[in-house]
């Protein structure tokens, strides 16, 4: 689950971390009020989508003008104007996508006089199984170009849990980063109050680019993009009310509400699977005879009637389908369930589209008579293979 830059900001300071003064703002009519709570001389307006490459991104909307997300202004009465002209309109990032985000909320902050910007997030590191600090002096930029041209400039450590958390951790990012004198003791005990808000809050990821050496020579949160353990989400209420559902997929919105493990992709081949594993076979096995998959979408073990309607409707929601294709091997979940499924959300949804099923396992026979006896146009496959060679011939001739 992601949350918005103001909302980590404000999680990080609550745990000591320092951040400028800010204000998120939802309506034009707002921004000035927000802005003179401010003393200036610097005001920066900062569109608020979960999306990063905000300050290169570029508006749809002539009327937002030229600038991308993020804007720094001179007076109150500026920030205002251009927190008027962002509201409502569309950024688009190298991280939205070509369709980009609306932007609903704003955030005006305390602009922050820069004299360096660094580069530092805190993610569970899969290889160690531990939390790892990822390090960079080249901040403010995109770290995965860094990571591409020039990797030595991007510096790993990680923290044994049986310790925690220890002062010399800082001091390492310290060091990695050049900080000097009163800089590496602010640095060690931020280095701590991220890493506690990180393992009590059941981050998966926790990025400031930049973390900044203000002019004044102090170190700075000044972009925050925190990501939670969206399983760990219902032990912290206080997070889960951070939640911007309008920021989501509504068809990964409606699916999560299902419990359907459900990602949106942009092809044409609409896939409903059982296991992740399979899953994720019956999309290489559609790429490899020509086609690109629409969606992952595991229904899981125990999937109900009603869940494999709701997953059925959701897979025709998405207009890119083309086609579908069931892929279900009954093993806990059976063939006869699946197939009831599939035989009503056609009746409740109609089928626009071609539909291959392939059905193995528990109750396989049950479930081909489902769907033989009933009048929905399906197309039955036998194996993996045959499947998807069948979805892709429908689909593309
Ligand atoms: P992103 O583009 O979505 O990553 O948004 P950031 O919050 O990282 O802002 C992009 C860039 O805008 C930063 O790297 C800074 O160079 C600049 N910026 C943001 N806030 C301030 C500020 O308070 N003062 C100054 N001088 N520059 C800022
Ligand atoms: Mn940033």
């Amino acid at each position: 689950m992601n949350i918005h830059e103001y909302q980590a900001k404000a999680l990080l300071a609550s745990y000591g971390a320092p951040v400028s003064d800010g204000r998120a703002v939802l309506k034009a009519e707002d921004a000035k009020t927000a802005a003179g709570e401010m003393d200036g001389p610097l005001w920066v307006v900062k569109a608020q989508i979960h999306a990063g490459g905000r300050g290169k991104g570029k508006f749809k909307e002539a009327d937002a003008g030229d600038a991308g997300g993020v804007r720094l202004t001179k007076s109150v009465a500026e920030a205002a104007e251009e927190a008027k002209k962002m509201l409502g309109r569309t950024l688009v990032t190298h991280q939205t996508g070509p369709v980009g985000k609306q932007v609903n909320r704003v955030y005006i902050e305390d602009g922050s006089g820069i004299e360096t910007e660094m580069y530092l997030a805190l993610l569970v590191d899969r290889q160690t199984s531990r939390i790892g600090f990822v390090v960079s002096t080249e901040g403010g930029m995109d770290i995965e170009e860094v990571a591409e041209n020039t990797p030595e400039k991007i510096l790993n450590f990680t923290v044994d849990p049986a310790t925690g958390y220890q002062a010399y951790h800082g001091r390492r990012v310290a060091f990695a980063l050049g900080l000097k004198g009163a800089q590496v003791k602010q640095c060690v005990q931020l280095m701590g109050q991220l890493y506690k808000a990180f393992t009590e809050k059941d981050m998966e990821m926790l990025e400031i680019n930049p973390l900044i050496i203000t002019d004044e020579g102090s170190l700075k949160v000044l972009d925050a993009k925190v990501a939670f353990d969206g399983n760990a989400v219902y032990r912290h209420a206080d997070i889960a009310a951070l939640r911007d559902e309008t920021e989501e997929d509504p068809k990964e919105l409606a699916a999560s509400k299902f419990d359907l493990n459900y990602i949106a992709l942009d092809g044409e081949i609409g896939c409903m699977v059982n296991g992740a594993g399979l899953a994720m076979a019956t999309m290489d096995i559609i790429k490899l005879y020509g086609a690109e998959p629409a969606n992952f979408l595991d229904v899981g073990g125990g999937a109900t009637k009603e869940k494999v309607t709701e997953a059925f409707k959701i897979i025709t929601s998405d207009p890119n389908v083309k086609g579908i294709l069931v892929n279900i091997f009954g093993g806990i979940m059976r063939c006869d369930v699946i197939a009831e499924g599939v035989v009503s959300a056609v009746k409740e949804v109609g089928l626009q589209v071609p539909l291959v099923v392939r059905l193995e396992g528990t109750n396989v026979e049950e479930g081909k008579a489902i769907i033989n006896n009933s009048d929905v146009d399906v197309i039955a496959a036998d194996d993996l293979s045959d499947g998807a060679e069948k979805i892709v011939k429908a689909v593309k001739g």
